[in-house]
């Protein structure tokens, strides 16, 4: 219903007869006759694939430490080293949890479903999947300078009922095509694709960072005491237990986002994304071919992150118009 916080994607309402509930369909929104696996909320302007469980676990990963940093260590960085110091830590905080937000909840880059079916095609579609065969498409391949052509298959999905563009796929979690999809991450239970790779990026970027820098002043906190009161390291531990434990906590918290953040780095150089680059590998090595590598590891690397960010083309937020609307929901093949 309109104005409510919480909405899950569930298809048009069938005919309606009542004048009143007429009116009201006037003023859905595009997310409430959303067919995929996707819960919206505050009006279809955050979305998950799902309820955001494992999210908030994420969440609470980086801001409880956070806020035990902000109760133990902070005051006292403040008061003995400098203020500057727990200022970055907080900003780099922001950015954090900003970036969190937006990987997970905003739109991957969903391609709109088929919505315009006709009845005859409906009972086709009941009757199995089409048998339409891939569309190729010739790109241009110089940097391999070779006659043979390289051919990107343009395939049809049988379930969207679109043709979908050569880097995008369908998501079983998300039950739709995603533009430029990277994966489906279980973490923050969305689509990483075309519209938040680049906050996805972030977000494993600036968490590494976070870790980091937490472990450092936590560290400073503990050996900086020590220092101050010509103590052992064993007293200064016991005088400050949650900087040593946060320090801890920040040296194995940013292993696994400081290799995440590797890794990408590494496919953003190269010009492919994680599906490209584990398809690849079924691939003999002197068959790869990599048709969006510039050869330029600095312009692969811009423009993926500093490229315009595409338009969201289900806008799930705004006013559902007339000839947005299924007239019917297809089923699921
Ligand atoms: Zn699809
Ligand atoms: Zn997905």
């Amino acid at each position: 219903m309109p104005g409510s916080t919480e909405e899950r994607g569930s298809g048009p309402p069938g005919p309606v007869q009542n004048p009143e509930i007429e009116s009201s369909r006037h003023h859905l929104r595009n997310y409430q006759m959303f067919p995929g696996h996707a819960t919206f909320y505050l009006k279809g302007h955050f979305q998950s694939a799902g309820k955001p469980f494992s999210v908030l676990v994420v969440f609470a990963a980086i801001a409880v430490p956070a806020g035990l940093f902000f109760g133990f260590t902070a005051p006292w960085i403040w008061n003995n080293i400098s203020p500057s110091l727990p200022i970055v830590f907080s900003y780099i905080l922001l950015l954090c949890v900003m970036s969190l937000v937006r990987s997970a909840g905003s739109d991957p880059g969903i391609l709109p479903r088929n919505i315009h079916i006709e009845t005859s095609d409906t009972e086709k579609r009941e009757a199995g999947p089409l048998n339409i065969a891939p569309l190729s498409v010739t790109v241009n391949c110089r940097q391999y300078d070779e006659d043979r052509p390289l051919y990107l298959p343009i395939n049809y999905c049988t379930v969207c009922r679109i043709w979908r563009p050569a880097r995008a796929i369908h998501c079983r979690d998300c039950d739709s095509c995603i533009d430029f999809m990277d994966h489906h991450c279980a973490w923050l239970n969305n689509c990483i694709g075309a519209r938040n790779y680049r906050y996805f990026f972030c977000f494993i970027l600036s968490l590494s960072l976070l870790e980091y820098f937490m472990a450092a002043l936590c560290f400073l906190h503990v050996f900086a005491w020590r220092h101050r009161k010509s103590s052992t390291t064993s007293a200064a531990v016991r005088c400050a237990p949650v900087s040593f434990a946060l320090a801890i906590y920040g040296v194995l918290g940013s292993i696994y986002p400081t290799a995440l953040a590797l890794y990408h780095i590494f496919l953003m150089s190269r010009g492919e994304n994680t599906r490209e680059f584990l398809r690849s590998r079924r691939v003999n090595k002197l068959e790869r071919r990599r048709p969006y590598d510039t050869r330029n590891i600095r312009r692969n690397v811009l423009y993926v992150v500093c490229a315009p960010r595409r338009i969201s083309y289900i806008r799930p937020w705004a006013i559902a118009e007339e000839g947005d609307r299924r007239l019917e929901k297809p089923s699921s093949q």
